[in-house]
Order: structure tokens, then sequence, then C-alpha cells
């Protein structure tokens, strides 16, 4: 047996480690079944480029658990290491990154993420002791086994071992014994391993015989190999897309609809993106999203990758080229995030323009639904307002939608103010506001509808993109001063008829002839409402401020 020293700069990684990374100890596991992954992935391409000239057989990576020695082992079978490499990448390179953890946490504390990238080294986090015992897939190769005990000082001997590959064996120590529990590793496979691409297995499959669950032979294989976002569209149908929502979101309705994100310059970048039915128009759930690296699950905070309106998808992005083990504000300066955030807007934008041109109606249909995002995008992202212009609808208050172009035809003819303005006449109440809409209907005037989440502030937005555009609201002063002269019914009351009706009135309603309120008194037409109280568009907006 050897002893020797961990190669590292710092006195002892160690205890930093177990502090400033306590409450993310559980990634250990997400590491050690990479690392495996890795491992079986580089003895896979070996043997296609032909340096690897056994059997590959059952590839299958193992987890297992022994609850009375309080051991978790990893177990796979792929390139292994020889002695050499266990000193050249545990004993010595293994510590690049927990240096630059240091380098990181000296500067800025709170810039540090919980998935700093400590590699094989995070299973001291969480164990006394580590084992590895392992043996290179090259021929003859002598099997070692290396430990260390969480101290700078390390143990390597040769050993026995048939088989090629690795197991990692850790010893938990007393306080985290809370992961030497079946349920809590099946938790922490079904959270970060559920989509890698080699076979994970976790003990055998269980059935129930004779009132007993018993173990099968099967291996009880946890995660699903090739999800769907690594499959080519063109071999997908929607069902397929279906299905995997369902997969990620049990409990959330249908969605509306998904866009399959497929780049490979000048980034990296795969994933499926889904626009969700909203319950109700309010239960917003931002961060759905789940990010993976390599099919590695990393987290469902996308804050800072995707633009702010695209927190409010759900789905899979994955990409190696969004670098995880950095802060939020770096990561929100970083320019291949920076592109990587755009692209994904230009997506979305293409997609849905794609399906408004294919299939109008039921892009019209689903845009009760869709108009939440499409209008929180509009307002927070330039970029994706000039896109959106195109399909973004506006829907009357009969139900009929149009886009901005298409509405303009609508209304200028009749509907503008002495200024040459377009005047859009807007309700946000259907019921409360009929009579007046029922009234500007009359004069030959559309209304549209805006009574969403973020219509008052969209209405602010459109005004300053429209040049020479104007909102309304129905039921504001304005819409008595649209009517062309020539139309305008001789039956006018006196100024001093006026003077009285607003006594009468304002001695039953407080608010009329108050500053802010009008009484407008109509001609008596035969559709026309007699009497309607209005307010002055300014002024109800600077109450709403
Ligand atoms: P990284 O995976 O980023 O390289 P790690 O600290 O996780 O960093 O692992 C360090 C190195 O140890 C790996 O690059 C690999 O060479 C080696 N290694 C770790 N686990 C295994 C394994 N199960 N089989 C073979 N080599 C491994
Ligand atoms: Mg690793």
């Amino acid at each position: 047996m050897q002893k020797g020293n961990i190669g590292v700069s710092t006195e002892n990684i160690f205890p930093i480690i177990k502090k400033y990374l306590y409450s993310d100890h559980e990634i250990f596991l997400r590491e050690l079944i990479s690392n495996a992954v890795d491992a079986s992935q580089k003895l896979k391409t070996l043997a296609s480029v032909g340096e690897f000239k056994g059997e590959l057989g059952d590839m299958t990576i193992r987890v297992s658990l022994d609850e009375k020695k309080k051991t978790i082992t990893i177990s796979d079978r792929g390139v292994g290491m020889t002695a050499e490499e266990i000193e050249k990448y545990i004993n010595q390179l293994a510590f690049s990154g927990a240096n630059e953890f240091l380098e990181k946490y000296k500067k800025d504390a709170h810039a540090i993420i919980g998935h700093f990238g400590l590699g094989f080294y995070s299973s001291f986090m969480v164990s006394k002791k580590v084992d590895i015992i392992t043996r290179s897939f090259r021929e003859d190769a002598q099997a070692v086994k290396w430990s260390c005990d969480g101290n700078t000082e390390y143990t390597i001997e040769e050993i026995k071992k048939e088989d090629r590959g690795t197991d990692i064996v850790l010893h938990i120590d007393d306080e985290n014994q809370s992961f030497v529990d079946k349920n809590e590793i099946s938790r922490l496979l079904k959270k970060y391993c559920r989509f890698l691409p080699v076979e994970i297995a976790f003990g055998k499959e269980t059935e129930w015989k004779d009132g007993k669950e018993v173990e099968t032979d099967k291996d009880n294989v946890v995660n699903e190999v090739n999800p769907l976002w690594t499959q080519k569209p063109a071999d997908l149908k929607d069902e397929d897309y279906k299905n995997f929502y369902r997969e990620l979101y049990p409990m959330a309705e249908d969605p509306l609809f998904n866009i399959h994100l497929n780049v490979d310059y000048p980034f990296n970048l795969t994933g499926v993106l889904y626009f969700p039915k909203i319950k109700n128009n309010i239960e917003i759930q931002k961060n759905k999203i789940q990010l993976y690296c390599n099919q590695v699950y990393v987290t469902d905070s996308v804050e800072g990758i995707v633009p702010e309106f695209l927190t409010l998808l759900h789905g899979v992005l994955d990409s190696p080229d969004i670098p995880l083990n950095v802060s939020r504000s770096y990561l929100q300066s970083d320019s291949n995030v920076k592109k990587i955030s755009s692209h994904i807007t230009k997506k979305v934008a293409d997609r849905l323009e794609e399906i408004f041109k294919s299939d109008r109606k039921t892009f019209e249909e689903k845009w009760d639904d869709l108009k939440l995002f499409i209008e929180y995008g509009m307002l927070t992202d330039e970029k994706f307002y000039d896109r959106a212009a195109k399909f973004a609808l506006l829907k009357n208050t009969e139900g009929k939608c149009f886009t901005f172009e298409e509405y303009k035809d609508i209304i200028k003819t009749n509907q503008t103010d002495k200024d040459d303005n377009l005047v859009y006449l807007y309700s946000t109440n259907k019921d409360d506001q009929f009579t007046f809409i029922e009234a500007a209907k009359n004069k030959g005037y559309d209304v549209l509808l805006m009574d969403g989440h973020f219509d008052s502030h969209f209405i602010n937005h459109l005004e300053q993109k429209f040049e020479k555009g104007r909102f309304v609201r129905v039921d504001s002063d304005v819409v008595e001063k649209l009517v062309p002269k020539e139309e305008q019914n001789e039956l006018k009351l006196t100024p001093e008829q006026r003077e009285n009706l607003t006594t009468v009135f304002s001695s039953q309603i407080p608010q009329v002839g108050k500053t802010h309120f009008l009484v407008t008194f109509e001609a008596l037409g035969e559709n026309d409402t007699p009497v309607m109280i209005t307010q002055q568009e300014f002024m109800r907006r600077m109450k709403e401020m």
C-alpha cells in the first residue's frame, strides 16, 4: 500500500466544502453519477472508433444502498482508471474545481450558487470516507483501490477486480444519515438523473405476490435515456409532445403549443418549450423550465438565462454552453448567454408566426390563453415586440380578431379625431360598460375588448408605438366628439337645460358635476341612450396611476 498527499494549494478544502455547500449536499449523487455516465460514454466512443475491441455488454450504472454499513455505492462499467490516472485526475486535477470555488468565494460570497462543479470531491460533503475501486478497460490493467477519509491524505493499493469499470463507495458520515434511505435516494435519482443517457438502476423492480411486495430480477431503471428533446422533431407527433408534457407536469392541463429547439451553431442548445394553459389567467407560475447540461439536471431557476417573459413557459432546455458554475449576475453579462437568450426569443416568435400563418383559426381560438404571454413579451422585450407585431391580435367586443394592420383599416374611415389620430375605442368590462358599447356601435364605431391581465399597460405601450393612434375608453367623453358634425342630431339641449339636468343628476349621483365627471346629453335618437355619465380619458388614467 502506498500513501500520498492530495495536491492542493489550500491547506484544507474539505471543511470549506462542508460548510459552504451545506444546502446543496444532495448534488453529490448527481456529480458521481455524471462521472459514471461520462466514463461509460467514453468507452462507447472508444469502441466506436475501434480503440476498444472487447464486448461492451451491459453498461447499466448501478446505485446501491447498504443500510447496515451505511454506504452508498455507484458502479459503472466504463473506462475505469489506472493508478496513474487516479494520480492525475483525482489526486491532482480534481481540485481545480475546488480551487476555482475558493477563488470565487473569496471575492463574493453571494455569487456562489449551489451548482459549483466540485465533481468527484462533492462526495466528501456527505462522507467520512470514500473508496474508489477501479479497473481500467485496457487489457491486463491492474485494479486499484484508493481511499481517503476527508483529509488531504489518501492510500492506494493494488486489488483484485474482475470487471472493468469503477465503484465509488461512500461511507456516509453521521450528519448525513438521511441519505441512507431508499426513498431519499429514489427522490434524488428522479430529480437529477431522470433523463441521463445511460441506464441507471437502483435495486430491482418489485411486484405484489400473495399480499407481499417482492423483488423481481428485473433492474429498476430510473431514467429515460432518449428523452423527447434529444429526438428529431420529424420523428415526433403532437401526441408525443403532449405525453412528455404530462410526464413533466402531471397536474397541469394540456399545453397550448410547443416549440422544439435545436441549435448547434454558434452554440449548442436543444430543448422543448411549452406555452402552458394558465388557469383563471392569474395563476402564473414562473420557473417551471428545467435546465439540463447534457441531460444532467441542473436547475429549474432559469432567470437570467431566458428572457424574463419566457420564464412563464414550461419545458426543458439543455445546453453545455451555459456556464453553470458561476453567479447569476455573471450569467446575465455573459455574451454566450445573451446570444442564447435572444435566440430563444427569436425561435419562439418564429414558431408563433408560423402557427398564425398556417392555422389562423387555431391561433385565434387559443388567443385568450396566449395573449398573456405575447403581451407580456411585447411589453418587456423590444425585439419580441417587433416580431410579434405581425401576429398579435386585437379582439373586439364581438369576439372578432384582427392584427394591428387589419384593425387600422377597420377604423380609419370613421374613427378619427380632429387631429387625424386614429381613435381606438376599448372597453375594460363588457358588462359594466354595456350601454356605452352599444351607443358606440350604433354610431358605427368598433370597440375593442381590453380586459386582460396586462391590458392597461399594453394600451399605454401601444399608444407609444402606434403613430397617430390613441386609445379611448368607450365610456369617456371623447366618444361623443367623434361624431361627424353633419350626423349630429339637431335636437340639442340649451346650456340652461344642460345645467338644470346636471343639477338633478348630481343630487342623486354625487360624482356627477365633480371635476372628473361630465354629463352628456345625447340627442334622443331612436337607438340612443338618453343620458350618459362619462369621465374624461385622461382623468380616468390619472386615477388609475
Ligand atoms: P470532471 O467530471 O468535471 O472532469 P470530476 O471531479 O467529477 O471532474 O472528476 C475528475 C476526473 O476523475 C474525471 O475527469 C475522470 O477522469 C475521473 N473519474 C471520475 N469518476 C470516474 C469514473 N467513474 N470512471 C472513470 N473516471 C472517473
Ligand atoms: Mg464530474
